[in-house]
């Protein structure tokens, strides 16, 4: 099953009455941006053209939530608000959790506007820790820093995040880019699934 994402922190619980959906079943899954379940042979999909998708696995409640978090989401702390939700449905306890941040687009590819950076000063203590003000109007930020400084703040161990560094704007052998290709582009999706 997909979702339909909007760039805001909304988490579903997904379970076997969901597979399928988007794909060979009429969809009811709107407006959400991250999924998560711990229900076996359920494949869950996101899409994305340079946000960055969040693998999370939890192999002791045996769980996986998958978050599509752009810089929209990654404000909104999805990747937080996505293992919190498991540890409320799950029983999850975020130091237990392995988590993979995708291929997305990197800090000197990102570069963001003052109205998008006063987002991230508003929401984090330490946004000096990953975004610099490049010019007079731009910053630069990096959403894997973000993500990984947000994810230890709840306790999930440096160790067990794995940052792929691959950057969706620089590699057009590999990847889509909304950035690269001015919002003309296709998507790239990620899938997680418990076997
Ligand atoms: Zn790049």
């Amino acid at each position: 099953m997909f979702s339909q994402q909007t760039h805001g922190d909304t988490i579903r619980v997904v379970t076997e009455a969901d597979i399928g959906k988007g794909i060979t079943a009429e969809s009811d899954i709107e407006n959400v941006d991250a999924l998560i379940t711990n229900v076996p042979g359920v494949p869950m999909i996101t899409f994305y053209a340079d946000c960055v998708p969040v693998f999370i696995l939890d192999p002791v409640k045996k769980a996986v939530g998958l978050a599509h978090s752009g810089w929209k989401g990654t404000t909104l702390k999805i990747a937080v608000k996505t293992i919190q939700k498991m540890s409320e449905v799950y029983g999850t306890n975020p130091k237990d959790c392995l988590v993979g941040i995708g291929p997305s687009i990197e800090m000197k590819c990102f570069q963001i506007k003052e109205d998008a950076a006063k987002l991230f000063k508003q929401n984090f203590h330490n946004w000096e820790s990953f975004m610099k003000k490049k010019d007079e109007e731009h910053y630069t930020a990096d959403l894997w820093l973000a993500i990984e400084l947000m994810l230890m703040e709840i306790g999930v161990q440096k160790q067990n995040i794995t940052i792929s560094g691959l950057c969706t704007c620089c590699n057009d052998d590999l990847f889509f880019s909304h950035r690269r290709d001015k919002g003309s582009t296709g998507s790239l999706s990620a899938i997680i699934e418990i076997r």
